[in-house]
């Protein structure tokens, strides 16, 4: 989870109003507003101080009538966990507290500075809600900006005009500590989306990998090998590189399961898939094809170094060792070559031809069919 940098007194402030069952999305969320809608009601405070200090008494009573009920609404919050209702009161006060300056100041041509704040209802919608309730947000914002056209002028009549640098300065503050909250709000939301944008790819490999891997010996499974298979035929009839495919079968298997039995079995297929795995090229691809027979895919190998490659393997299976010394493993294998523009069953099958001359050849041998 994305941590929220301030420590101590204000991070346990922000985490008041999580529950122990929230998603970690939801935390976030809650801690983010809190923090946001507090910074506002301590700035209002000064920005009501500011405006009573420059003389406008109405123009300060509002944002400190805005702090306190801001407060208010924030430890109702903490105290009954209404998340939703905490957003929507956030976003009233957020919303009418620049119009209702705006108005006391004046109307646009004194207050129009303030008007910044009130894009925080549209967004924190957007960030907490939907966008269906950041266009309604939206709505409000623009209805509210209608009123204000249409008195206006009544409003400029009762002003007291403010002074030029008095109106810089409170530009500037509104504007840095508005661009401020916003940045802080896009930050967390960025990140948020970020993360759990990693956890879907993540997720998502980790699913495809299941789908693809067989679960006890580790390499890929017969679906993994179908997509390999297909895909390395096209490569092979586009750039006219030699593919060679060997299939092998371990020997007389039923007996091992039958003589020392199935967890035996098991952990035997396990090293021999390892074995022949461990000699393979990375390039080279292996699968499981089915019970005890694997079939090896050997991209830009040509024949010749295809079965000098099956006799290593031959030999390699029979030393292996196991716990039980009495153990011995032999396998039979098949190599073939594919032809260009052939499909994926006649090369198997070939190779499959070849691995069962093997068999009847006696076992524990190499055969290779190139037609
Ligand atoms: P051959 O030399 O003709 O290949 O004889 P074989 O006994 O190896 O051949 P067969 O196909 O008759 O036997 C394969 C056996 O493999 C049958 C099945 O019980 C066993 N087997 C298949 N999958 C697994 C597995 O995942 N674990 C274990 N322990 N045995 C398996
Ligand atoms: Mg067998
Ligand atoms: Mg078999």
């Amino acid at each position: 989870m994305t941590e929220i940098p301030p420590q101590g007194l204000i991070r346990r402030w922000s985490t008041l109003g999580v529950s122990p069952s929230d998603s970690e999305d939801l935390r976030l969320k809650k801690a983010v507003m809190t923090i946001v809608s507090t910074s506002i009601a301590f700035m209002a405070v000064f920005w009501g101080g500011l405006y009573l200090y420059s003389g406008y008494p109405v123009a300060g009573a509002i944002p400190l009538s805005y702090s306190v009920i801001s407060f208010g609404s924030t430890l109702h919050f903490f105290k009954t966990k209404r998340f939703a209702f905490f957003c929507f009161s956030q976003q009233l006060l957020i919303l009418l507290l620049p119009f209702l300056l705006m108005w006391s100041l004046g109307g646009f041509a004194n207050g129009s500075v303030v008007m910044i704040w009130a894009f925080f209802a549209p967004l924190a919608a957007l960030f907490f809600i939907d966008l269906k309730a950041a266009s309604r947000w939206m709505l409000a914002f623009l209805g509210l900006l209608i009123l204000s056209a249409v008195f206006d002028q009544t409003l400029a009549a009762h002003a007291r005009p403010m002074t030029a640098g008095l109106n810089t300065l409170y530009f500037f503050m509104n504007t840095g500590v508005g661009f401020i909250l916003i940045g802080m709000m896009l930050y967390y939301f960025v990140k948020d989306r970020e993360s759990a944008y990693q956890k879907l790819q993540q997720n998502e490999a980790h699913i495809r990998e299941q789908m693809l891997t067989d679960p006890l010996t580790g390499v890929a499974n017969r679906r993994y090998l179908d997509e390999r298979l297909s895909m390395e035929l096209a490569r092979q009839a586009r750039y006219d590189q030699p593919l060679s495919v060997i299939m092998t079968d371990i020997d007389w298997f039923k007996r091992v399961n039958d003589f020392y039995g199935h967890a035996t079995g098991d952990t035997v297929l396990k090293l021999f898939a390892e074995r022949l795995k461990d000699m393979l090229r990375t390039s080279d691809f292996m699968a499981r094809y089915g019970g005890e027979e694997f079939v090896l895919l050997l991209p830009q190998t040509g024949i010749d170094e295809a079965v000098a490659l099956a006799e290593r393997l031959r030999e390699a299976t029979k030393r292996i060792r196991f716990d039980n010394p009495d153990l011995k493993l032999t396998a039979s294998f098949g190599v073939t070559v594919a032809h260009s523009g052939e499909g994926m069953a006649e090369v198997l099958s070939r190779a499959d031809e070849a691995m069962y001359q093997s068999k009847s050849g006696g076992r524990d041998r190499v055969s290779m069919l190139l037609d």
